[in-house]
């Protein structure tokens, strides 16, 4: 579990990271940068570098948003977030406690899960 206070997060991460990742924001839909991409590779937490998501997981929802069915076993936890007039579950970090979004059930077969991932949180690896 990495530790850090807020004052340390603002100076590794951009304003708009911030924002997100430590504030619970969300990116406007189809703003971010993965939302189209198929490549292949894994998807990193872009605060701690933590591998969240396989690119065989990624599908597109259409949400507007980077989405995916499964993420890698213990990369991530739940908790319940009842803001905005919803009950929706948010998805964190296990390693560090960043928000990453939400997830929903309705995804496809076979988990039916549809992590709904804020660009801005993630980062890329490509695999060769
Ligand atoms: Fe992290």
């Amino acid at each position: 579990m990495i530790k850090k206070s807020e004052k340390e997060w603002r100076k590794i991460l951009t304003p708009g990271q911030y924002r997100i990742l430590r504030e619970k924001g969300t990116e406007p839909p189809f703003s971010g940068r993965f939302v189209e991409s198929d490549k292949k590779g894994r998807y990193v937490c872009a605060a701690c570098g933590n591998v969240l998501f396989d690119s065989r997981n990624k599908y597109d929802s259409s949400c507007g948003w980077p989405s995916f069915n499964e993420a890698r076993k213990g990369s991530v936890e739940f908790r319940d977030d009842r803001s905005h007039g919803m009950s929706r579950t948010e998805v964190v970090c296990s390693r560090c406690g960043s928000h990453l979004g939400h997830v929903f059930d309705d995804g496809p077969k076979p988990t039916g899960k549809r992590f709904c991932i804020n660009s801005l949180s993630l980062g890329f690896r490509e695999q060769e």
